[in-house]
């Protein structure tokens, strides 16, 4: 008889396949990213239908197969259904899902990972929440838990003080540097100190203070072009475990 396995999962991609058939992308609390095929599961009486969902937490039992992990038991523990009525926060689980699909390759075990999208997940379904503000929370803070916490105190290249007045984010870099280093760096862009403070902010998880914060709208412009070409930059550049 097949081993079985038993954990914990969050579903952030699921596509179907032939014959009710449908394959989940999970990132799971003791094995990292896992493909799992749920055979027949949209078979109106399939008894794992509904056991798991998009954006949702389960507890998962599954058996290796020949060639693919293949789902045996599944209940929903916490699910966050109720996203796909609103088309922003639903928009935002899926920009999440998109980095999570792109950044988790392999069978790593993270908890710091598991807890933090745990955390988001609440912060995305609370109804005060800024989602927009959230993807660019979540997308700093995860690339920090990646290794790729941007430096944003010094300059990343010579570590002098940083002036306000001439800022500029290097992607090669991973962080601020002053206008001297900026200028030998083709990654290097300007940006303003507004943006910065913000960035500072996300990294200390000051989710409350943000919340709070009046952002123009070019500091937002501004955000969201660093954020874009920083997720681009470390996706074809970066090397990661898996
Ligand atoms: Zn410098």
């Amino acid at each position: 008889m097949a081993v079985k396995y038993a954990t914990e999962a969050f579903v952030f991609k699921k596509e179907d396949r032939m014959d009710a058939d449908r394959i989940f992308s999970v990132f799971t609390r003791d094995f990292g990213r896992l493909e799992i095929f749920g055979k027949a599961i949209r078979h109106i009486n399939s008894k794992l239908r509904g056991g798991l969902e998009l954006f949702s937490f389960s507890e998962i039992e599954f058996i290796q197969g020949k060639n693919k992990k293949i789902l045996t038991d599944a209940l929903l523990q916490k699910r966050y259904g109720a996203l796909a009525k609103e088309p922003e926060k639903f928009a935002v689980a899926n920009a999440i899902a998109r980095v999570l699909g792109d950044f988790i390759k392999g069978q790593e075990v993270d908890p710091g990972i598991w807890d933090f999208i745990a955390d988001i997940f609440e912060k995305l379904q609370d109804p005060a929440t800024n989602s927009k503000l959230l993807y660019y929370y979540f997308f700093w803070n995860f690339i920090s838990l990646l290794g790729y916490r941007p430096e944003l105190a010094n300059c990343v290249a010579c570590r002098q003080a940083l002036n306000p007045a001439s800022l500029y984010f290097s992607y090669a870099g991973g962080g601020i540097a002053c206008n001297m280093c900026a200028a030998h760096d083709k990654t290097a862009t300007k940006v303003n100190a507004d943006t910065v403070k913000i960035l500072r902010l996300m990294v200390k998880q000051e989710w409350g203070m943000l919340l709070k914060l009046k952002v123009s709208p070019p500091s937002k412009k501004m955000l969201k072009a660093i954020s874009d070409s920083y997720y681009h930059y470390l996706n074809d550049n970066a090397h990661y475990a898996n």
